[in-house]
């Protein structure tokens, strides 16, 4: 490495796609890698116009695709957009994610299958169609997936999230195994308890809301403004030799 350290970080050139881009932490990674320097492609199921606005104001770049990532058939048309905005996807991360909270007795093969069909198949079936490409043209490529703290943990009431969560964390590291020869970086990035729509049930349940944060070693909920700083390190050439690895953003939420 020759020069300033911080280029590292810097994505400068590289284009991102990021999935859930219209609200949440999908929104904030989407804002971080504008700042960082990258062209954004947000997918989403709907507008994305609150995180365009956001980016726009600090002169970014930025272009929506709508797609309803139950359904895997969107890859394609989502990969020829993508293309089709700003050339080569430099970038992916695999952010859109659902839950159901349901006792577990009571969970419907419908319920089940939604939470698996988004949180997981979906995830692998993207980071499969862009690591064909990027094996093709031989230059490389970052995965950064969104797992949970119930890829380590059960959780309470939320089986198919947990399920799908674990999966994805082994999933990066079978990935991991496979593409980091060929300059894939495929990692993953833990959130704890973030006050976004995923926990609006659970926030506003006095007493859940009040057992977690009493639990959380930061005393306060976390932001998507705090993913950021993980969000772009995977994203950059600062990480290049980390693979595999799912990186917990939890204010000590695990090490408790
Ligand atoms: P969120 O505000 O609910 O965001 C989830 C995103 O996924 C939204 O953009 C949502 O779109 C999108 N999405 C869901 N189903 C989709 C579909 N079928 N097609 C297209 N987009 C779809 O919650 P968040 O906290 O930002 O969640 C982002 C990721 O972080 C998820 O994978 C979540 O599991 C994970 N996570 C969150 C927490 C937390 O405490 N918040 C903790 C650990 C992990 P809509 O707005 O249209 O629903």
């Amino acid at each position: 490495m020759t020069g300033n350290y911080m280029d590292m970080f810097s994505l400068k050139g590289k284009t991102a796609l990021v999935t859930g881009a219209n609200t949440g932490l999908g929104q904030g990674i989407c804002l971080a890698y504008a700042q960082a320097g990258a062209n954004v492609v947000g997918v989403a199921r709907r507008s994305c116009r609150e995180t365009a606005e956001k980016i726009e104001a600090v002169s970014g770049h930025f272009t929506e695709v709508i797609a309803d990532l139950s359904d895997l058939s969107v890859i394609p048309r989502i990969a020829a957009e993508a293309n089709a905005a700003y050339g080569r996807v430099d970038i992916l991360v695999n952010n859109a994610g659902i839950i159901k909270r349901c006792d577990a007795v009571d969970v419907t093969i419908e319920d089940w299958d939604s939470v698996i069909e988004v949180n997981q198949r979906m995830v692998f079936f993207l980071c499969q169609a862009f690591a064909k490409g990027w094996i093709q043209d031989n230059k490389g490529g970052k995965i950064i997936n969104i797992a949970s703290m119930l890829s380590f943990q059960g959780g309470i009431r939320v089986p198919s999230y947990a399920a799908s969560k674990s999966a994805v964390m082994g999933l990066t590291r079978a990935l991991a195994n496979e593409w980091s020869k060929y300059n894939i970086n495929v990692n993953a990035i833990a959130p704890g308890y973030m006050a976004t729509n995923n926990t609006a049930n659970l926030r506003s349940d006095e007493q859940r809301e009040e057992e977690i944060l009493s639990r959380i070693p930061a005393g306060r909920w976390g932001t998507p403004e705090d993913i950021a700083g993980a969000a772009i390190f995977l994203a950059s050439e600062a990480s290049s030799y980390i693979n595999g690895f799912t990186l917990a953003v939890d204010g000590g939420w695990l090490a408790r």
